[in-house]
């Protein structure tokens, strides 16, 4: 069987799995206000979608892993703390002999689930937090109460995973969270990452008016801090830096510093749909070819081939289908 990869040697090592596309937030930047930009197969949250159940993800999980020998699978979603079977979904996981199992949630529901996903066997998780400031935060999340992603954030160390945060950064709109979130992060001994605005779903070819470049979030943090670039790891999606404050803050540019050259991330959506790149709306379904391995393969060197060469474009997909 021949290998998949592609010819600048990039491999499915990484899968991101959308557990359900709904959420209890609903960011400006990755929910439309009518909701229109899930095209189909996808279906949002006024449809009836029934999500897969643990058996379905680990038989789909488990026929892609023998095939591209998966290093590490996040769970993801919409938010997967509203994943019913989540701690059943992360045991069949391990079962299949995956142990690098990891989580990027916003935190609402953490409090209560951390120590249990934990010991389930999540021991690293990506927390959103896109504001210290309470009222900017509420407008951000269009949700009344998200001060209890804060004690999600603390449960979460205290339970031993590691944590990094997740902050996209908006002109206009939180640009002055910068170094409060950073100094934050700091105090809690923990990376935060500051996100470009990526051209996902209702951004898709919009004039992207609040776009704020990696280079303007270096100045910012410049007013406070001398930094200082670490060496980026292979397959990173963040550059980091230190600063003179002690703290490490990476930046996600998909657009200023694209990293698409070694991307090893394979994506399926809460319908068993598979993207090779996040810039491309194809998706397959893989479910009819899991019994035939040859299929199959030539099935994810497709999808391996829709990978970007050098730039992130966007898609009229949503983060929250596709798996942010
Ligand atoms: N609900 C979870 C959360 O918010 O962490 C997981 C899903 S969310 C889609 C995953 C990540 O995608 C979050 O860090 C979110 O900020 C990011 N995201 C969503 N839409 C985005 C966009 N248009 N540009 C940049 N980041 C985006
Ligand atoms: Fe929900 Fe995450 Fe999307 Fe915000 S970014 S609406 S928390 S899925």
């Amino acid at each position: 069987m021949t290998k998949i990869e592609d010819r600048i040697g990039r491999r499915f090592e990484k899968l991101r799995i959308s557990l359900l596309n709904t959420c209890n937030f609903s960011c400006v930047y990755c929910v439309s206000d009518d909701l229109g930009d899930i095209p189909a197969p996808s279906i949002g949250k006024s449809a009836k979608e029934q999500p897969l159940t643990p058996d379905e993800f680990a038989k789909i999980i488990s026929e892609v892993h023998s095939l591209t020998k998966l290093k590490s699978i996040r769970l993801t979603g919409g938010e997967p703390l509203l994943y019913r079977d989540l701690y059943t979904l992360v045991g069949n996981i391990r079962n299949l002999g995956i142990t690098d199992i990891r989580l990027t949630t916003n935190a609402y529901y953490l409090k209560e689930k951390a120590v249990k996903l934990y010991e389930a066997g999540v021991k690293s998780v990506n927390i959103s937090v896109d504001a210290i400031d309470l009222e900017l935060f509420k407008k951000i999340a269009r949700h009344p109460d998200p001060s209890r992603v804060f004690a999600g954030i603390e449960a979460a160390i205290d339970a031993g995973m590691k944590v990094k945060l997740n902050a996209v950064i908006m002109r206009g709109e939180n640009e002055s969270q910068i170094i409060p979130l950073l100094d934050y992060a700091t105090k809690l001994g923990v990376k935060i990452r500051f996100l470009e605005l990526m051209k996902m779903g209702h951004l898709y070819q919009s004039k992207n008016g609040h776009f704020f470049p990696e280079e303007e979030m270096l100045k910012e943090i410049q007013k406070k801090y001398e930094i200082e670039k670490l060496p980026r790891e292979h397959a990173e999606t963040a550059n980091y830096w230190r600063t003179s404050g002690g703290g490490i803050f990476g930046i996600i540019a998909n657009e200023s510093t694209p990293f698409c050259h070694d991307c090893n991330r394979l994506r399926m959506d809460s319908n068993g749909i598979f993207y090779g790149c996040l810039s491309n709306a194809h998706g397959e379904k893989l479910s009819p070819f899991l019994h035939d391995k040859e299929l199959l393969t030539e099935k994810l060197k497709g999808l391996l081939l829709l990978k970007q060469p050098v730039r992130f474009h966007g898609s009229k997909l949503s983060m929250r289908n596709i798996g942010g």
